[in-house]
């Protein structure tokens, strides 16, 4: 069985993320680094990247799963800080309540 490097996790957390949406799809999945922690002493679990490596045959299909994840990364980030103005599509900060472009109420949709 060959392995195939998919990505590359910033933390535990957020590898355990990805194998479990690869593994909902029946995809294998192994996570390189995770032990080091272990072996380090000490620091905290999430300073290390770890490695998501899934099987070659797979690779695709977990690709794909990997893009609607970052999709929806993106997304939850607007939704945490800007908003978008549906008057005039500009991009407001979190802090505004008014457009800063055409003054449209945030509320109004
Ligand atoms: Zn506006």
């Amino acid at each position: 069985m060959k392995f195939k490097n998919l990505y590359l996790a910033a933390n535990s957390a957020e590898a355990h993320i990805i194998q479990g949406l690869l593994v909902r799809e029946s995809i294998k999945v192994n996570l390189v680094g995770e032990g080091l922690s272990i072996a380090a002493g000490g620091l905290p679990a999430d300073v290390y990247q770890i490695k998501i490596l899934v099987e070659e045959k797979q690779y695709n299909k977990a690709l794909d799963i990997i893009k609607e994840y970052e999709k929806i990364l993106k997304s939850e980030n607007i939704d945490q800080g800007e908003w978008r103005c549906m008057h005039c599509d500009n991009l407001n900060p979190k802090t505004f309540d008014i457009c800063w472009s055409c003054n449209s109420s945030k509320k109004i949709l």
